[in-house]
C-alpha cells in the first residue's frame, strides 16, 4: 500500500519516512500542499499523512482540495499536527480529514489508524467491485451472456448518431429462429436453452469485434454492423443463415442413448442506412423487424433486405 507523506520539516518527513517503511508501505513524501497536490495529480495514492502548518498550500486547504476534486478513489487523510486542541481537531475533521493526530507521532498509534484507513479503502473497492458486477448482470442476458435489450438500445443509438454525424454506412440485422416453439414443446426447455446458446456462439464466431450482438426478446437477435453497407450487411446474414442451419446440437435422447442431432433455422431481416442519410434508431429497427416478418411470411429460412420501395409492406 502507498502513503503520500505530506510535511515541511525536513527531519519529521525522514522519521515518518522510516517508520512507515518498517511497517511495509510504499511512501511517497512531498514538501508541502503544493507538491503533495502535483503528485496526487499523477498517481492514484489514497492514504495521505499530512502536517497542518506548511508554506503555500497548508494541509487543510490541501484536504479541502482533494474533497472538492473528482478523484478516481476515495483519499484517506489523516492530518498529523502539532495544532493542539478541540477547536483544532474539529476544524481538522470539518475540512475533510478523516482523522487527527498529534505530534510527536507515537509509530504504533500511526500503523493502527493507517490500519482503520485501509480498511475503509478496502470497504470502497468492495463496494465498487459490488456496483461493477451489478451493472454488468444489468446490461447482460444471463443464458447467453448476450448484452439485453436496454444495453443494445443505448449502445446502438449512440453508435447510429455517431454514424450519421461522421457520414458512414451502418447496417442491422434482426434474426429469429424458425418455429422455436416446436423444439421446445419437442425436447423441452433445457434443449431450447442449449439452441439458444448455439445460435449465440454462432453469430458471434461470424461477426468482426467491433459488430455487437443482443438478445433482443425470447428467441429474437439483433446485431449492429457498424461501417457496413446493406449489400455487405445482406451477405453477412446470408453467412449466418447458413452458418445456423449446418450447426447441429448432439444431445442424448435419454432412455435408450441414442445420439440426435438437432438442427434449428433462421429468418433474418436486415435495414442499413447509407452516408449522409439520417433516421431514427426506432425506424431503422422498425425496418429490420418488418423485413424479419416479410422472411417469415415468405417461407421462412431466409433473409429479406429493406428497400424503400417495401417501406410499407
Ligand atoms: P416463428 O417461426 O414464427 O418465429 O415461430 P416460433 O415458434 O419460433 O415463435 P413463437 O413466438 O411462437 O415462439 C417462440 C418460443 O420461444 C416460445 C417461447 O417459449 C420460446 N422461448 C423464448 N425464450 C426462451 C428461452 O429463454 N428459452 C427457451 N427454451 N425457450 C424460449
Ligand atoms: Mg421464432
Ligand atoms: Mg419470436
Amino acid at each position: 500500500m502507498n502513503v503520500l507523506i505530506v510535511d515541511d520539516d525536513p527531519v519529521l518527513r525522514k522519521l515518518l519516512q522510516r517508520a512507515l517503511i518498517q511497517m511495509e508501505y510504499q511512501v511517497r513524501v512531498a514538501k508541502d500542499g503544493c507538491e503533495a497536490w502535483d503528485i496526487l495529480q499523477r498517481e492514484p495514492l489514497q492514504l495521505v499523512v499530512t502536517d497542518w502548518v506548511m508554506p503555500e498550500m497548508d494541509g487543510l486547504a490541501l484536504t479541502r482540495k482533494i474533497r472538492k476534486a473528482e478523484m478516481p478513489g476515495y483519499v484517506y487523510i489523516v492530518i498529523l499536527t502539532g495544532q493542539e486542541g478541540i477547536e483544532n481537531i474539529v476544524d481538522g475533521l470539518d475540512a475533510g480529514a478523516d482523522d487527527y493526530l498529534m505530534k510527536p507521532f507515537r509509530p504504533k498509534e500511526l500503523q493502527a489508524r493507517l490500519r482503520v484507513g485501509e480498511r475503509v479503502l478496502d470497504l470502497e473497492r468492495r463496494l465498487k467491485a459490488a456496483r461493477d458486477k451489478m451493472r454488468d448482470l444489468a446490461m447482460h442476458d444471463e443464458l447467453t451472456g448476450l448484452w439485453n435489450r436496454r444495453a443494445f438500445y443505448e449502445h446502438a443509438n449512440a453508435e447510429l448518431g455517431h454514424a450519421i454525424r461522421e457520414k458512414c454506412d451502418l447496417s442491422l440485422i434482426m434474426l429469429d429462429i424458425d418455429h422455436f416453439k416446436v423444439v421446445n414443446d419437442r425436447y423441452g426447455h433445457l434443449v431450447g436453452d442449449e439452441i439458444l446458446k448455439m445460435v449465440t456462439d454462432t453469430i458471434e464466431e461470424n461477426l468482426r469485434p467491433y459488430d455487437k450482438v443482443g438478445r433482443w426478446g425470447g428467441e429474437e437477435f439483433i446485431i449492429l454492423l457498424p461501417t457496413t453497407s446493406l449489400s455487405k450487411a445482406a451477405t453477412i446474414a446470408e453467412r449466418l443463415r447458413v452458418s445456423v442451419s449446418s450447426t447441429g446440437l448432439s444431445f442424448s435422447l435419454g432412455q435408450d442413448g441414442r445420439d440426435e442431432e438437432l438442427h434449428v433455422k433462421i429468418s433474418l431481416g436486415v435495414a442499413g442506412i447509407e452516408a449522409g442519410e439520417s433516421i431514427s434508431f426506432d425506424t431503422l429497427v422498425g425496418r429490420a423487424d418488418d423485413m424479419l416478418y416479410k422472411a417469415k411470411r415468405e417461407g421462412r429460412n431466409r433473409v429479406c433486405v429493406f428497400t424503400l420501395e417495401n417501406d410499407n409492406l
